[in-house]
Formats: C-alpha cells, sequence, structure tokens
C-alpha cells in the first residue's frame, strides 16, 4: 500500500510517502520548512531516523529549499540527477525560461528570478544517476526516470500507480503544462514518456493537485501535437500554485 502525503512547503508541495511502513521524501519546498517537514513525519508515529532517503526532482529553490536542513535532522541521502548536482552545490538555479509570453515577460521582470529569493543551501547529494535509478536497494519497488525539458536534470519518482513529477507536470489555470522550461522539446519528449508508463494511475505535481491519468492523456495528446507553444490559458483562476491536494493511498 503506498500513501502519497503533499505538505505545502512555499508555493508548492512535497510530498512524504509511505509505503507499507517505510517512508521517503520528494522535494523538500522552499527555505526554512525543514520543521514542518520533520513534524510530518514524526506526527504520523516515525522518528526522523526512519526516512530512507530524500529525491530531489529538480533542484529550483522551491524545490531543495531545505534538502540541505532536512538531510541534516535525518541523515538521509539526498538523490538527484546528476545534471543538478553543480546547482546543489552552489546553492543557486536559476529560473528557466517562461514557455508563453506572459511567462516570459514575468521572468523578464525578474518576479521569479530574483538572485536572493533563487538561492537554496549548499549541500552535496549522496546519489546521483543518469538515465534511470532504481530503488530496490532501499526497499521499494519503485524507480526514478530522468525527464528533462523544464531543467536538464528534472526526474520523476514511479512507485505503485503514482508518479511524482515535480515540474514536468503542473495542474495550474487548468492546464497540466509547466509556465517554465528551459527545453519544450524535452519536455514534450518526457510527456510522450510518462504517458507511456502504463501503470501509472495519478500523477503528482509540485504545484496544483494530483492529475488522474485521463485528464493528462488528453492534455497531453493535444499538447504533443501541437506546435510546444503555451497558449496562455486565457481566465486566471485563484486556485493558483498555493493549494494542497488531499492525501491519497494506492
Ligand atoms: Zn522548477
Amino acid at each position: 500500500m503506498t500513501k502519497v502525503i503533499p505538505i505545502s512547503a512555499g508555493i508548492g508541495n512535497c510530498f512524504l510517502v509511505i509505503e507499507n511502513t517505510s517512508i521517503f521524501l520528494v522535494d523538500t519546498g522552499s527555505k526554512g520548512f525543514e520543521y514542518k517537514i520533520a513534524k510530518a513525519i514524526t506526527s504520523r508515529g516515525y522518528n526522523l531516523s526512519d526516512l530512507k532517503f530524500i529525491f530531489l526532482t529538480h533542484t529550483h529553490y522551491d524545490h531543495a529549499g531545505s534538502a540541505a536542513k532536512i538531510k541534516e535532522l535525518t541523515s538521509a541521502p539526498i538523490i538527484v540527477h546528476e545534471s543538478e548536482v553543480d546547482y546543489l552545490v552552489a546553492g543557486f538555479h536559476p529560473m528557466p525560461k517562461g514557455t508563453s509570453l506572459f511567462y516570459k515577460i514575468i521572468i523578464a521582470l525578474g518576479k521569479f528570478g530574483n538572485k536572493t529569493k533563487n538561492k537554496v543551501d549548499a549541500v552535496t547529494p549522496d546519489i546521483t544517476f543518469s538515465d534511470y535509478y532504481d530503488l530496490n536497494k532501499f526497499g521499494f519497488d519503485a524507480n526514478i526516470i530522468h525527464t528533462p525539458g523544464h531543467t536538464k536534470g528534472s526526474s520523476c519518482l514511479i512507485i505503485n500507480k503514482n508518479a511524482l513529477v515535480g515540474d514536468t507536470l503542473f495542474n495550474v489555470f487548468g492546464s497540466n503544462y509547466p509556465p517554465f522550461a528551459n527545453d519544450t522539446k524535452l519536455l514534450k519528449y518526457s510527456w510522450e514518456v510518462l504517458l507511456d508508463e502504463n501503470d501509472v494511475l495519478f500523477y503528482y505535481p509540485a504545484h496544483g493537485k494530483r492529475i488522474k491519468r485521463d485528464e493528462f492523456k488528453m492534455q497531453g495528446f493535444k499538447k504533443i501535437n501541437s506546435l510546444y507553444h503555451h497558449l496562455f490559458p486565457g481566465k486566471l483562476s485563484t486556485n493558483f500554485i498555493f493549494k494542497s491536494g488531499n492525501d491519497s493511498t494506492t
């Protein structure tokens, strides 16, 4: 049995995953959320040292912000794609390009590109990988796959019908397409890879609620067949990035 627990940690969610009786963490939110995350662990009857690993989907400030502190508190190893290592060690990862005119302007205005805001505590990861990483060695029937596009090293974790996808998918403004991505062609490829994971029923983005396979399939095929241009989805919603989803069990 797998339980995926979203923890609101800044402008998005990180996730505590309980598989049978073992636990791991996917992303760590922005800086300063280590105690909230620690409480999410201990309030469920676990010791901090029970955390098996911390997987970072990528190293933007809103995903890797509390990674150094969580590692200190739990002694859990950090797993991240090899292309993200330098950013984590430097404690800074610049924001990617906007995928629509609107977000290009936002980046240009520096709203999300602020150097201070983008900083995370520098930390050296313990485990890196290239295309694929099998989590069997930690006792989980799960794996990590490289899904570049949002960033070069963006990756997703697949466990028992669930995919924890970081920023490779969003669920804001009624769109699954990320507002920011360094390489939209690679992103398209990664969406195909995720759609090919036939066992996956639920996708958990860091921003917005979980997405059912059929919803993503509909948007995915449309987007993959289009010219990768992200059309600004007309109507602004107050649902933006801040809502955390419910716990769920598969
Ligand atoms: Zn990101």
